[in-house]
């Protein structure tokens, strides 16, 4: 990978090899991919290098991805919604900082103010648009990859000790790349690179049982969200200009009895019909709704989600918030607010 130079490689290794505690997050509502890399980041520094480190979110979807942190684990994963102070704790005590799957400490939302307040040195290892380089030490940031797990593959396959060879990877490490790739790319049906396949062969060829993998990810909800998901689609609008959105209320996720997580991958269905061409979700969320845009080749769900929800991503998978307050002014209008935003964004 282009961005892994031999320079920057030597860097982290030192970084890494100097380093007594070192801490690890992502970005808000970690999905597979953000469990995934920091999952697979400390295994290698906990069983490889040896170091004492700490995974710190602010919260993560309730989706497939839990499967990831099995119970012998949770010590070392700590979530600032339902344990705050010892979040802060860790993030103050570091003396290394590695953030995985965002372009900036913003999206860590409520961990933000403390990673700003730390001097200890920090990377950046992602996959996102508009990496806020100033914030680091080491950037590593590759847009034209499938997710941050693989960037990180390809960076622990660059480290001395691995040195190439996937099967000196941590199993779980490797469970964990495994997933977050699948995850991000929606099991291989986008951003899928000559590189994805390659790292997925690898995996496959060290032993990762991708059959489990999937089954964990894909074949484990509740009947809930299938029911939700039925709801969804039945009152599903589409627009003449070829945009689709659903909304879930409060009330409706009351209904269901689901969780926020549980409506991961909901955004992706509306791309289904031939005329859609960009697809808008919905969630209420407390004073806010939390906005996911998923679009086709030619449509940018970056610049949508940017433009009208304060929010980005990627170029064809992105995501924001329209707060009640500031963008409407009930819970009613959001759809006027939502059809006017498609209406402008692509007529223009
Ligand atoms: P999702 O729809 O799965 O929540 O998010 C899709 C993509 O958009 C992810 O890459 C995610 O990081 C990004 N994204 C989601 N919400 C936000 C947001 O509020 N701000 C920014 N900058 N990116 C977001
Ligand atoms: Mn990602």
């Amino acid at each position: 990978m282009a961005v892994i130079t031999e320079e920057k490689i030597q860097r982290f290794n030192h970084l890494v090899e100097k380093a007594e505690k070192i801490v690890i997050s992502a970005h808000v509502h970690a999905d597979g991919d953000a469990v995934g890399s920091t999952s697979a980041l400390f295994h290698y520094l906990t069983e490889v290098r040896g170091k004492s480190t700490s995974v710190v979110l602010a919260d993560r979807d309730a989706g497939g991805s839990s499967f990831l942190i099995p119970e012998d684990d949770k010590n070392h994963f700590t979530f600032y919604w339902n344990n705050p102070g010892e979040a802060a704790r860790i993030i103050a005590g570091a003396d290394l900082v590695i953030l995985l799957d965002c372009n900036s400490f913003s999206r860590t939302e409520d961990l933000c103010e403390f990673f700003t307040e730390s001097y200890a040195p920090k990377v950046l290892i992602d996959h996102h648009l508009d990496p806020q380089e100033n914030e680091f030490e080491l950037v590593f940031s590759q847009t034209d990859t499938s997710s941050a797990s693989e960037l990180l593959f390809y960076l622990l396959m660059a480290m001395p000790d691995i040195a190439g060879d996937a099967r000196k990877l941590p199993r779980q490490s490797g469970i964990a790349l495994m997933t977050g790739m699948t995850t991000d790319t929606n099991n291989f049906s986008n951003s899928v690179y000559p590189s994805t396949l390659e790292m997925a062969s690898l995996l496959l060829a060290a032993g990762v049982d991708r059959d489990a993998i999937l089954s964990d990810i894909y074949q484990n909800y509740r009947e809930n969200r299938l029911r939700a998901m039925g709801f969804l689609l039945s009152k599903m609008t589409i627009t003449p200009e070829g945009a689709a959105y659903m909304i879930l209320t409060r009330k409706n996720m009351i209904t269901f009895d689901i969780a926020e997580g549980e409506t991961e991958g909901f955004v992706n269905l509306p791309l289904a019909v031939k005329n859609v061409r960009m697809s808008v979700f919905l969630r209420q969320d407390n004073g806010f709704f939390r906005v996911s845009v998923r679009s086709k080749k030619g449509t940018s769900a970056q610049r949508f989600a940017a433009t009208y929800f304060n929010g980005g991503g990627h170029e064809n998978a992105a995501g924001g918030k329209l707060f009640f307050s500031d963008d409407i002014s009930s819970v009613k209008d959001v759809v006027s607010y939502l059809e006017n935003a498609l209406n402008e964004f692509l007529h223009e």
